[in-house]
């Protein structure tokens, strides 16, 4: 998919060797002595919510670049929002960006330890006739705030004297007033074709405590406001966003200038640091939703059992059903960053996750809709230990035992009663590879009085130990299987997308949850071999032919995992759409 809406301007689309249109940005600005040789980036959540992949793009970007270019990333919590904030929010976002691979070092900051010096400056702004006091109501700000196209129309209280504004401005952070009774609004222009540009809001009414600052504050600032003085305050060089905040591109230049005006800018290796911002689109995902309030909606209405359900497009959710962090950050890379807007197929996502799993998870033998196979020529009582390799993609993985006995599990699709001739595994008279065991040659088979099968019977060649053919014959057909006295049945969750919908939220006229998909977790069972049952939470394998598991990090107890589905080994999902 991945296909651009929009036309990207020319000069947005850097030749290959120079990297993407970002980092050719901060290239140049490297290179021209503006910043004095610093880059210095940040990444600013709110803490609102878990972070999702989307955000793992954000990372990916404001921690490489700094990288890329020996500066530093800071982490930022842009708390300035009281309503929606929380420690259990702040705590996981640190928990994932380190589990991604990244690591702000000493440089951690919150707007709300800036609250002070933000104040400081709306005096200032005040003072200096470039800030009022506003009682228009939301509604009547709205209407004179107008269109585009024409003119906005003047706030009554615009041109009332610094004094005024200043004893109104500090009542209003006294408490004096009711939420949305008043708001500090910056003067510039009620007639600039940017309607960000007309007074905008630079702080409002809030009477609700905050998750740090308690009850000190009972006005916030505007994000417009406090983004730019924190990116300011801080030293950042190179502030990268996305899309939807190039319109507010020009407030944030208006707010630097003001901080330059009033000597508020960082001096950093005798260069003075103007931050600068620039957009990259968002990542969307299809079959998944990407708002934080749309996701809460899902975890708070029980659509899902958390933020880390593992179908939840979080990262904590891609943690917990296995996706690596390398896997993660391949596939942010394989994306790119561009100014298109475009919808990522999660398939996508999904193909970077098995890539990656196929080189370093372990394999193991489990058999998920079992049938029973008995082994006429062996003995009831023998068990044969095989050896198995643990990955054939790594050398180093070593090898493990595998127990085998007369009677054994395999998967029920393994057999066919009238098989085509094509079909290569189980079928009366055919011979195929009991893998790392043996050849073995089905003679016939016991079925119900319904027609189900309920064993298959047949002979193995004593001459194939391993599976080796003994005389070179070929024998085409390989499955897995597991000794029924020796296997553990464990529970599995076999997970689909969230939404069968490609884009849940395509039809404005409906609520998107109607598009859940009501197959997207099935609960199974493997029965597996005992190593199995050793597996770790954070350690996926891979059920040869059958997927990549991992065991739930919340449900899974010592010795008894729990495995969640994390991918299967082929895109069966495209597939099926394929065939309708
Ligand atoms: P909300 O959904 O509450 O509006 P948000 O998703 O923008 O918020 P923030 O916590 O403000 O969440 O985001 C932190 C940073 O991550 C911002 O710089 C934002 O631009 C970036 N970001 C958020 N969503 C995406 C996305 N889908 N793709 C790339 N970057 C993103
Ligand atoms: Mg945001």
């Amino acid at each position: 998919m991945n296909k651009p809406e929009e036309t990207a301007k020319t000069d947005d689309t850097a030749p290959p060797e120079t990297g993407h249109f970002l980092q050719q940005w901060i290239s140049d600005d490297v290179a021209s002595g503006k910043t004095g040789g610093l880059v210095v980036t940040r990444f600013p959540p709110e803490p609102n919510g878990y972070l999702h992949i989307g955000h793992a793009k954000a990372i990916c970007l404001d921690f490489g670049m700094a990288a890329h270019f020996g500066g530093e990333c800071h982490l930022r919590l842009d708390d300035t929002n009281p309503s929606k904030e929380s420690d259990e929010y702040a705590e996981n976002i640190k928990e994932d960006i380190h589990w991604l691979g990244f690591d702000w070092g000493e440089h951690f900051y919150s707007a709300a330890d800036m609250f002070d010096t933000m104040y400081e400056i709306a005096e200032k702004l005040i003072m200096s006739g470039r800030a009022y006091v506003c009682r228009l109501s939301q509604e009547e700000w709205k209407s004179y705030r107008g269109v585009p196209t024409s003119p906005g129309k003047e706030s009554p209280t615009r041109n009332t004297p610094p004094e005024e504004n200043l004893d109104l401005f500090r009542r209003m952070r006294a408490g004096e007033f009711a939420d949305g009774e008043m708001c500090l609004r910056a003067k510039i222009d009620m007639a600039s074709p940017n309607i960000h540009f007309r007074d905008p809001v630079l702080y409002r009414i809030i009477h609700t405590e905050h998750y740090h600052t308690g009850k000190k504050w009972c006005i916030y600032p505007m994000y417009d406001f406090a983004h730019p003085i924190e990116d300011a305050l801080e030293g950042v060089t190179h502030s990268m966003c996305t899309l939807e905040f190039e319109v507010h591109r020009p407030l944030y230049d208006w707010v630097i200038d003001r901080m330059d005006e009033i000597g508020m800018l960082r001096v950093r290796n005798g260069v003075k640091i103007r931050p600068a911002q620039r957009e990259f689109s968002r990542l969307n995902l299809t079959h998944t939703v990407m708002s934080k309030r749309k996701l809460l909606e899902l975890v708070e209405k029980k659509f899902v059992s958390g933020w880390d359900d593992p179908r939840m497009p979080t990262i904590c959710a891609m943690r917990r059903r296995g996706y690596p962090a390398a896997a993660i950050r391949k596939f942010c890379e394989s994306v790119g960053v561009t100014k298109f807007k475009s919808n990522t197929d999660f398939s996508l996502l999904e193909d970077a996750v098995r890539a990656e799993l196929n080189k370093t998870a372990q394999r193991r033998l489990g058999v998920f809709d079992p049938v029973r196979l008995i082994i006429d020529n062996y003995p009831v009582d023998k068990t044969e230990y095989f050896d198995a390799v643990n990955n054939p993609e790594d050398d180093s993985g070593g090898m493990r035992k595998v127990p085998f006995s007369k009677v054994l599990l395999v998967e029920r699709a393994d057999f066919m009663k009238d098989p085509p001739r094509k079909f290569y595994r189980l079928a009366v008279g055919r011979e195929v590879r009991l893998r790392y065991a043996c050849l073995f040659t089905c003679t016939h088979i016991v079925e119900n009085e319904n027609g189900e099968l309920l064993e298959i019977h047949g002979t193995m060649d004593p001459q194939s130990g391993g599976g080796t053919s003994p005389d070179g014959r070929v024998v085409k057909g390989t499955i897995h299987w597991v000794s029924e006295r020796h296997a553990v049945k464990l529970p599995v969750r076999q997970y689909e997308r969230l939404f069968s919908a490609e884009d849940p939220l395509a039809d404005e006229t409906r609520d998107f949850k109607e598009f859940l998909n009501p197959g997207s977790c099935v609960e199974t069972f493997v029965y597996a071999e005992p190593e199995a049952a050793k597996t770790l939470p954070g350690e996926p394998i891979q059920f040869e032919r059958m997927g990549y598991f991992c065991p739930d990090s919340k449900d899974s107890l010592p010795g008894a995992p729990v495995f969640n589905r994390t991918v299967t080994l082929r895109d069966s999902w495209t597939k099926k759409q394929a065939a309708g």
